[in-house]
C-alpha cells in the first residue's frame, strides 16, 4: 500500500486487516495496541461512519448536541479508565488515547461531548469521589444511563482558576450551599450530574459537588451563536442559593490539587482529539487533491500541492509520536504535569497547522461545510483553547524548566 492510498472516507476499505495498516498512521505506532484493542477501535470506527459521519455537519450547523449517542458509544466500552469500579470497562490509556483520536476523526463535537463525560466527570469521580460515590455513580456513567458534566471555568476567570475561582461553598447545617457562575460549560444543558468545583468559604480550599439537574437555584443556558465545536452545547451555570447534601460533596477532594491532577490525565486525552481532528481534515484533503482538476490535471500531481501533503502528514506522525509516549507514560502512571502540559500544547499548534494547509489545499471549498475541512477549521480553535491555552501550557513546562512560575 503506498501513502497515496489515503482515499476519501467514503471508499475506505474498513475491514479490520485495511485498518492495520491504516495509512495515517504513518509508522505504525497502532501495533502498540492488543489485537483486541484493535478489533474494538475498529468496532468504534465502523460505527462511527455509520452514525456520526452522516449527521455531523448537520448537528453542527443546528448548534445541537447529538446526546442520543452517548448510550450507543458506552455500549462499545469506550467510556472510564481503568477505575476499580468499573472493572468491565477497563481501557487502557493507549487504547483510551485512539478511541479520542477516532471520535475527533470524525467529528470534535462527539468527541468533546463523550470526552466531558467519560474524561472530566468521571474522572472527578474517580479521583475525588467516596468509595460510595464511585460504586454508585462510575458503572452508571461507564454505561451512559448517567451523563456527566465539568464546571470549573467561571465568567471571569478561565486560565487562572486555580486561584480565581469565586464561586463559593458554605457549610450550612448537615449540607451546603454554593453560590456563584460557571462559563463554557460542556454537556451541561442537559447532564444529569454537573461537577461543581467552589471554593470553601471557611478554608478557602476548592471542593467539588455533584449537583443534579433541576437542583432549585441551579440553572444552565446554554450559550449562542458559537462558531466552533458549535455540536457541544455549553452552557452559562448560575448557582443561587444550591442547597446539597454532605452526600454530594467529593469526598477525597481537599485543594485545587486534585483538579490538576485530573487536567493532568484529560489533557493528553486533548492531544489525542486535536490529532484526530486534523487527520480528518487531511484525510479529505487527500482525496480533494486526487481527484480536483486545474490547469488540465488532478491537484495532486503539483509538486506544491504534495509538499502541503508532506508536512501535513510529517505534523501528524510527530503527534502520533508524542501522544503514544505520552499514553505510555500515563499507563506507567508516571506522566508529570509537564510532560502532560507539553503533549496539549505541542498536538494542538500542529493540528492548526495541518488544518490551515487542508484549507488551502480545498480553495474556496476549503470554507464550506460539505467538503469536510471548513468544520475541523472551526473545531481546532476551541480545541487549541480549551483544557489549558497554549500560552498557560506553556507556562507550566516553562515552570518546570527554570523553577520559576511566570503565570503573573
Ligand atoms: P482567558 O483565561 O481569559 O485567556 C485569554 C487569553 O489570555 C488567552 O490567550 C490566554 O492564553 C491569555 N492569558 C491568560 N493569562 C495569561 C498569562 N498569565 N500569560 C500569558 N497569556 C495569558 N471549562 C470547563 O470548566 N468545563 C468545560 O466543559 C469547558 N468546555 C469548554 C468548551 C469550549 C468550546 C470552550 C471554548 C471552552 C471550554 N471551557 C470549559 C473553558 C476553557 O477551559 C477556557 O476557555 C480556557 O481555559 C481559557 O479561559 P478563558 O476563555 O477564560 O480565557
Amino acid at each position: 500500500m503506498t501513502i497515496t492510498d489515503t482515499a476519501a472516507l467514503g471508499s475506505r476499505d474498513t475491514s479490520a486487516a485495511a485498518l492495520e495498516v491504516d495509512p495515517v498512521d504513518f509508522y505504525g505506532f497502532r501495533e502498540f495496541l492488543t489485537s483486541a484493542e484493535r478489533a474494538r477501535l475498529h468496532d468504534l470506527r465502523t460505527f462511527l461512519a455509520a452514525e456520526v459521519a452522516p449527521i455531523a455537519d448537520e448537528f453542527w450547523e443546528r448548534a445541537e448536541s447529538p446526546r442520543h449517542l452517548i448510550r450507543p458509544l458506552a455500549s462499545l466500552g469506550i467510556y472510564g479508565a481503568g477505575f476499580p469500579d468499573v472493572a468491565e470497562f477497563e481501557n487502557s490509556s493507549l487504547f483510551r488515547g485512539w478511541v479520542s483520536y477516532e471520535l475527533a476523526r470524525v467529528d470534535s463535537s462527539v468527541a468533546t461531548m463523550a470526552g466531558v463525560h467519560s474524561g472530566l466527570a468521571m474522572s472527578s469521580v474517580a479521583v475525588g469521589g467516596s468509595n460510595e460515590q464511585r460504586a454508585d455513580l462510575l458503572p452508571k456513567m461507564a454505561r451512559g444511563e448517567i451523563v456527566g458534566a465539568f464546571g470549573l471555568t467561571e465568567p471571569l476567570s478561565g486560565s487562572d482558576t486555580a486561584r480565581g475561582i469565586r464561586t463559593t461553598a458554605r457549610r450550612d447545617g448537615d449540607g451546603w450551599v454554593l453560590n456563584g457562575a460557571k462559563r463554557w460549560i460542556g454537556n451541561a444543558t442537559f447532564a444529569d450530574i454537573v461537577v461543581i468545583w467552589a471554593r470553601d468559604v471557611a478554608d478557602s480550599n476548592v471542593k467539588g459537588f455533584l449537583v443534579s439537574r433541576g437542583t432549585p437555584g441551579f440553572t444552565a443556558t446554554k450559550i449562542e451563536r458559537k462558531q466552533s465545536l458549535r455540536a457541544v452545547e455549553n452552557a452559562d451555570i448560575t448557582l443561587v442559593d444550591v442547597r446539597l447534601p454532605d452526600s454530594a460533596r467529593l469526598a477525597r477532594v481537599r485543594s485545587f490539587r486534585e483538579v490538576a491532577l485530573i487536567l493532568r490525565q484529560t489533557r493528553s486525552d486533548v492531544a489525542w482529539q486535536a490529532l484526530g481532528n486534523g487527520v480528518g481534515a487531511y484525510e479529505a484533503a487527500v482525496a480533494y487533491a486526487r481527484s480536483r482538476e486545474q490547469f488540465g490535471r488532478v491537484i495532486g500531481s503539483y509538486q506544491l500541492v504534495q509538499s502541503k501533503l508532506v508536512t501535513c502528514l510529517t505534523e501528524i506522525t510527530a503527534s502520533i509520536a508524542l501522544c503514544t509516549r505520552t499514553a505510555q507514560l500515563q499507563e506507567a502512571d508516571t506522566l508529570t504535569d509537564e510532560q502532560s502540559a507539553m503533549a496539549k500544547a505541542t498536538v494542538s499548534e500542529r493540528m492548526r497547522r495541518v488544518v490551515a494547509l487542508c484549507r488551502e489545499i480545498l480553495g474556496g471549498n476549503g470554507i464550506q461545510l460539505d467538503y469536510g475541512v471548513a468544520r475541523r477549521f472551526a473545531d481546532a480553535e476551541a480545541i487549541y483553547t480549551y483544557e489549558g491555552t497554549h500560552d498557560m501550557n506553556t507556562l507550566i513546562v516553562g515552570r518546570g524548566i527554570t523553577g520559576i512560575p511566570a503565570f503573573a
